[in-house]
């Protein structure tokens, strides 16, 4: 016969128990798609957090959107030629971050790109002519950004200079959301937006599995890399584009000329931080494989893979194959 205890603990283990679970979850924001899956120890509190997450990826996306004429970079935008804005101490941070890239990179990587790249319309297939881009170019150059760091004010010492974070905030909002999961005990993650991901940890012993796009077919996989602990990013000339006339338009703007970069069809970038990946990856991508790979390979913890226009991939140092050659 049980006794009246052990019928209770009985029925405290037939109590169906939440177990732990891989949760995977994603919602549009910043223009992409952007996802978040996670080991999950509490699976009932799964959505609260990955909701967190997205918030948070959210919040940025308000602060630096430019499509949205009251975030705080539009702001900037629209006053700082005039005077110097001080801005919140994470915008100016960001901003102070980004012209590191574009020291490494001579300027490849250059946020004030959009005094030029704000003429360019995808979706509507707009361009600006030779002359308007003429015009336009010399509000390019981070070096006539000047920064007060003890007010965090910015002021554009050339009129018509324009900022945008495109090549860099998703990469900073994916560090961010995974610091949210973090924050929420979890170890084993993957977030990603659009071309940027950042993984925590590995699936039990085996590695993630990243994808990166044949730049010719939306659903063909060019080259599966198995990561664990770490950031990639992918630049390409087939996230937003248009093709006129035999020639490619498209949205990373090569920061000499004005035109769309057209060294690379796409640039995949390894690195600790999300942010670094990102910046890095538009960077190489505009630098073209022989100056983009040498950058790659002056800094430590970091590796590229280049797709280049005749379609042949090449690595940096730390991915070559011992024997193959660069
Ligand atoms: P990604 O997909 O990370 O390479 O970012 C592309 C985005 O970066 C574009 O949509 C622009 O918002 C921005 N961008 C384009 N050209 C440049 C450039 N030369 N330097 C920095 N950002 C750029
Ligand atoms: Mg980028």
């Amino acid at each position: 016969m049980p006794t009246a205890l052990s019928l209770s603990l009985l029925g405290l283990l037939s109590i169906p128990e939440a177990r732990a679970e891989w949760i995977f979850r994603e919602q549009a924001i910043m223009g992409t798609r952007c996802a978040v899956e996670f080991w999950s120890e509490r699976p009932a509190e799964a959505d609260s957090l990955a909701n967190a997450a997205f918030d948070e990826m959210r919040r940025i996306d308000r602060l630096m959107s430019t499509y949205k004429p009251d975030s705080e970079l539009s702001q900037l935008n629209a006053r700082a030629a005039n005077k110097p804005q001080v801005l919140s101490l994470e915008l100016f941070g960001l901003i102070r971050d980004s012209l590191a890239y574009s020291r490494l990179s001579d300027g490849a990587f250059d946020v004030t790109y959009a005094s030029v790249g704000y003429l360019y319309d995808f979706p509507s297939q707009r361009r600006p002519n030779t002359a308007a881009i003429r015009r336009a170019l010399p509000g390019i150059d981070y070096r006539h950004l000047r920064l007060d760091e003890k007010r965090h004010s910015i002021f554009f010492e050339r009129k018509g200079m324009r900022v945008d974070l495109g090549g860099i905030a998703k990469g900073y909002a994916v560090d961010r959301a995974m610091a949210v999961l973090k924050r929420g005990g979890i170890t084993r993650a993957m977030v990603n937006a659009g071309g940027d991901t950042l993984i925590a940890g590995d699936r039990f012993g085996k590695p993630w599995v990243v994808g990166i796009r044949d730049p010719n077919e939306r659903d063909k996989v060019a080259l599966r890399l198995p990561l664990t602990d770490t950031a990639i990013s992918t630049s390409g000339d087939y996230e937003r584009y248009f093709d006129e006339g035999g020639t490619r338009y498209h949205h990373i703007i090569d920061p000499r000329t004005g035109d769309s970069a057209r060294l690379l069809r796409s640039a995949t970038v390894l690195a600790p931080t999300a942010m670094q990946t990102d910046g890095l990856s538009t960077a190489v991508f505009v630098m073209g494989a022989e100056r983009g790979l040498a950058m790659i390979n002056r800094l430590d913890g970091v590796d590229a893979v280049v797709v280049t226009p005749q379609g042949k991939v090449l690595y940096s140092r730390g991915l070559t194959p011992p024997g193959a050659g660069p």
